[in-house]
Order: C-alpha cells, then sequence, then structure tokens
C-alpha cells in the first residue's frame, strides 16, 4: 500500500485525518481545498501526491497530462469545506426542527431555520408567511435577518445555515447574497427545493462562489412534519 508521504502527515492531521484509511473516506480534491485553506502556500504537488495516494500509485508516478486533468477538476470543485462533527449537525438541526416546531402549533407550513456563528445560535426563524400576511417571511430569510442584526452586517461570510427543508428559489437567493458559508438541510422539498430537487443553484458558478451545500441528512425524519401537515390540510373539508 502507498505510505502518506512524511510531509503531508501533520498537514492531513490539520484537517482532521489520521490514516490512509480516512483518507479514503473523502474526495482528494475537496481535502487538498481544506489543507489549503488552512495552509495557503501549499503547492499543487499536494494536489497530485493526494491523487496518487487515494488511487494507490507511487508518489510522483504519474504524467503531465493525468495532473492537467487533475487541475482541471479541482477548478470546478464546488465550494467546500473542513467537515462539520456530527454531533454538531444533529444539534443545531435540533434547534431548527424547535422551529420547524413553533410553525407546525401555529398553522403555519413547518420548516424552522438557525444561523450559527462560532458555535452560536445568532439568528432563528420559523416559517411566518400566513400569520405575518407576507411571503417573504420563510423561516431561512428571518433567520438570516436577525443573524445580520446581531452581527450588524450584511455579510454572513462565516456563518452557517441549518433548515429543517431544503431551501426555496427565494431563499437561495437571500443565502448567496449574504454569503453564508454552508446550508445543511434536513430533508428534500420535491416540489420547490433549490439545492437539488428542481434547481442546482448553489452548484452554479455564476452566482455563487461561497456557499456549501450539505443534505438532505434525513428525509424520513424532517420531512414527515411537512408530510403531516400536508396531510392534515387535504383532509380538512372545502366548504
Ligand atoms: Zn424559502
Amino acid at each position: 500500500m502507498v505510505e502518506i508521504p512524511n510531509y503531508l502527515i501533520s498537514k492531513l492531521a490539520s484537517v482532521g485525518i489520521k490514516t490512509i484509511e480516512e483518507l479514503h473516506n473523502y474526495d482528494y480534491l475537496k481535502v487538498y481545498k481544506w489543507i489549503k485553506d488552512l495552509h495557503p502556500s501549499i503547492g499543487k504537488n499536494v494536489l497530485f501526491d493526494l491523487y496518487s495516494i487515494s488511487n494507490s500509485l507511487a508518489i510522483n508516478s504519474i504524467s503531465e497530462s493525468i495532473k492537467s486533468a487533475i487541475l482541471v477538476e479541482f477548478d470546478q470543485l464546488l465550494p467546500t469545506y473542513m467537515p462539520l462533527e456530527k454531533q454538531l449537525i444533529r444539534n443545531n438541526l435540533g434547534k431548527a426542527q424547535e422551529q420547524a416546531d413553533i410553525a407546525f402549533l401555529s398553522g403555519e407550513i413547518p420548516i424552522g431555520a438557525v444561523v450559527i456563528y462560532k458555535n452560536n445560535i445568532i439568528g432563528v426563524g420559523s416559517n411566518q408567511t400566513i400569520s405575518k400576511c407576507d411571503i417573504i417571511a420563510h423561516a431561512e430569510i428571518i433567520a438570516i435577518q436577525g443573524a445580520q442584526k446581531h452581527l450588524k452586517s450584511h455579510r454572513l461570510t462565516d456563518c452557517d445555515l441549518y433548515v429543517t427543508v431544503e431551501p426555496c428559489i427565494m431563499c437561495a437567493g437571500a443565502i448567496i447574497h449574504s454569503r453564508i458559508k454552508r446550508v445543511i438541510f434536513g430533508a428534500t422539498e420535491p416540489k420547490t427545493g433549490a439545492v437539488i430537487s428542481q434547481y442546482a443553484i448553489f452548484a452554479n458558478k455564476q452566482v455563487n462562489h461561497h456557499t456549501e451545500t450539505v443534505g438532505p441528512l434525513n428525509n424520513e425524519y424532517y420531512g414527515q412534519q411537512l408530510t403531516k401537515f400536508f396531510n392534515n390540510k387535504r383532509r380538512e373539508p372545502i366548504i
């Protein structure tokens, strides 16, 4: 088996990867980006070495044409940041779910969101479109507005947004404009979702160079409340 060269061991450790097996769990292009974020001076040789290790090839054995192809692929890589701990994701999505519960109990479409900055919640939102007579009052928009007020800035560059259900086009636009770093969502929204379901707005490099999307994390769990809400609506008498 190919070994990790000594110079790479500490760099990989800085992004939480300690063994070759752990390295194989990730896309080598993403790993290179994570290392480069922490160590901006590293050269392309690190990228080529990561490719070699990931493909069980000897270091310094790849051709110039493969190197060119790797660089093209890296150039097309979507925004990516070091992975979040699973427990942290669960906790924060749980906070978003609490906001969805508030919406559900108020008869609103049950979607909730929170904005996290340096491990603190700085914005919360539960969907309020009906009570506010305002189609803009989606959970994500309310959470973003709260975060902007908190930071006294329209840019949320170092913030993550957790939302129970895949954002719509309007919210995806707000997320892009506010430069949110990551969007973590619980369930897909097959009819209006703008992350993967109907559109893939964040995958469009022309409109976005910042936001990484993570999800759906658990369609069954985070989608159940929405399904229940719409099933109940259908059961209501027409007149
Ligand atoms: Zn929305």
